[in-house]
């Protein structure tokens, strides 16, 4: 067995119920995604929407991928209509373009908020307070072709436990701030991705659904 297949399955016997487990491919040639669907993984996330879109040409299209990158604008048409899930809407200018151009394309095109609370890392993602704002706002209603099913975010990237586990608690309570209040109506917005390679077991005990593992099954990438 190939140590991405052996990574596969250790991590699925680890993951508890409920969680979904994305494969982070990015970087991988289609080969070793080809090994991981070989051992029954179905889901990838990638980054990149050029590297994307040949691994889509290339491999099984029962695979359902994942984009998880910061998305530029002049690259959403491309993606619409490709991907299962995109967990890294950043902006509200950039939902409201995956929006018009899933009109245009006659498709409902599922997202995620992408939110920033980790200390450095990434500029992308709304803020805490632009969160709130885009619900409290209900500027979400105007969006009639993407379907905003949760959240998205990373911790801050450090070896201070404390600390990740509190912003993946923070995470998750504006996720819950919205799920749990029956007067959004957003019956799909149940989804909460977080945890990567190093941090995924703090992020589930703290309400993660979704994992997105990528140097643990594939090995670091060289970028
Ligand atoms: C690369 C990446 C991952 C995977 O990180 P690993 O540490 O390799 O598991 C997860 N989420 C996002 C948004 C990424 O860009």
């Amino acid at each position: 067995m190939s140590g991405i297949a052996q990574e596969i399955r250790r991590l699925k016997n680890e993951i508890p119920q409920g969680v979904r487990l994305v494969a982070v491919s990015k970087f991988h040639p289609a080969d070793a995604i080809q090994e991981a669907y070989d051992a029954g993984q179905r889901l990838f996330g990638e980054s990149r929407v050029q590297e994307l879109l040949e691994k889509i040409s290339r491999l099984p299209n029962d695979i359902q991928w994942h984009f998880i990158g910061h998305l530029q604008t002049n690259k959403v048409r491309s993606l619409i209509g490709k991907i299962s899930l995109i967990e890294s809407v950043d902006s509200e200018r950039l939902l409201a373009l995956i929006d018009s151009e899933s009109e245009k394309a006659g498709v409902i095109t599922d997202i995620l908020l992408q939110i920033h609370v980790a200390r450095e890392e990434t500029k992308f993602g709304f803020s805490p307070e632009e969160y709130r704002t885009f619900f409290e706002n209900e500027s979400y209603i105007h969006y009639k072709a993407v379907k905003i099913r949760g959240v998205m975010g990373m911790a801050s990237n450090t070896d201070d436990e404390d600390r990740i586990r509190s912003d993946f608690r923070r995470i998750y309570e504006l996720f819950d701030s919205i799920a749990a209040d029956k007067n959004y109506n957003l019956p799909d917005f149940n989804i909460v991705s977080m945890g990567m390679s190093g941090d995924w077991p703090v992020a589930v005990e703290e309400g993660s659904n979704m994992i997105r593992i990528g140097s643990r099954i594939f090995g670091s990438r060289a970028y």
